[in-house]
């Protein structure tokens, strides 16, 4: 059987000090691979780097020039992990057969990628690296993984429990990807409704080897956040259902007031009344909000701005260089 092309893309943002030992891991993982004929002899690897501040495109730039198998994709500033993982994407698509992503930090075990070659020779054209437990996270970061699997899942929102980016799509998947064009990303919902065949493959997460996290607490509610309002509506119906709820409360105490004034006991009134202007005043606020947020996302989509905009790319420098030769 004809050994499969495979591009490995990296996202990479501010990532120096994790760098010179992944590109290591991950270069050698992938010549292994070549030399033990699983992977065509064109495959690569290919780290975009995410507009990051420090030394990681030079790291980047430096080591294309003395490995064949390594390229980089610089890209104009930064645009958060997922633009930078679609832009690996669809660079690596054209020269590919099929591509893996998988974060700079190596938390995500590399020895996997013969696993994930395997399912996709087997005919899958996404392959979804799921983590079999997540004993190296804090209680916290459990926790409110958990609450966000379980509250997309409510929310029917299709996603994969315990997968992050550590996935095998084929080209004919990422062809379909690109079809998606909405600007408010989150491709651990979008990947699924691909629909094609799909498995996956268990592994166990380690710890960050090196430097420290891109994802704080407010980056990462952020993130769930996105990911719940760009899938699904029910949040604005929730609010919806509340202010209803609220609206026939809020007759009844009015029947109930009305009724105690005509008896003539009005000085009881005062209490229920602040307390109901701030519970309708808050819930008014809060349905305001959440409304703006899916009105936002409508004003962004409309804009139709360009999710990244690459600046260098060594994968399209050396195409040019063939042509010319
Ligand atoms: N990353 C990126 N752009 C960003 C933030 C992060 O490309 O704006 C990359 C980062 O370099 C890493 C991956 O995304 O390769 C995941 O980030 P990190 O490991 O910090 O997240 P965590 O594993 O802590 O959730
Ligand atoms: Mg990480």
């Amino acid at each position: 059987m004809c050994k499969p092309v495979l591009t490995i893309v990296v996202p990479c943002y501010n990532e120096e000090e994790v760098l010179p030992e992944s590109m290591i891991q991950i270069s050698d993982m992938l010549t292994n691979l070549i030399e033990e004929k699983i992977i065509s002899e064109d495959s690569k690897v290919l780290f975009v780097d995410d507009g990051s501040r420090d030394m990681t495109w030079t790291m980047i730039y430096k080591e294309t020039l003395k490995n064949k198998h390594i390229h980089g994709l610089k890209l104009s500033r930064n645009v958060g992990h997922q633009n930078a993982l679609l832009a690996g994407l669809f660079a690596a698509k054209t020269s590919s057969d099929c591509v893996i992503s998988i974060d700079a930090d190596l938390q995500d075990d590399i020895y996997k990628f013969k696993d994930f070659i395997d399912k996709y020779n087997e005919g899958h054209d996404i392959v979804y690296g799921v983590r079999r437990k997540r004993d190296t996270d804090s209680i916290f970061k459990k926790r409110t993984a958990e609450t966000f699997y379980k509250l997309m899942g409510k929310l029917g929102v299709n996603i994969i429990y315990n997968h992050a980016d550590y996935r095998l799509m084929s080209k004919r998947a990422i062809n379909e990807l690109e079809k998606f064009e909405e600007v408010n990303l989150f491709l651990r919902g979008i990947v699924p409704l691909i629909g094609f065949s799909s498995t996956t493959v268990y592994y166990d997460r380690k710890e960050r080897l090196a430097g420290t996290t891109k994802y704080p607490l407010k980056r990462m509610l952020s993130f769930a956040f996105e990911g719940i309002t760009s899938f699904s509506v029910t949040p604005i119906r929730f609010v919806l259902v509340v202010g209803l709820i609220s609206f026939f409360i809020s007759l009844m105490f009015g029947a109930y007031f009305i009724t105690l004034k005509l008896l003539g006991n009005t000085e009881t009134g005062w209490t229920s009344l602040i307390t109901s202007i701030w519970l309708i005043g808050g819930l008014q606020l809060i349905a305001i909000g959440l409304i703006g947020e899916y009105v936002g996302k409508i004003y962004k989509e409309s804009k139709r701005r360009p999710k990244y905009i690459v600046d260098i790319d060594t994968l399209n420098l050396t195409n040019q260089i063939k042509e010319r030769e």
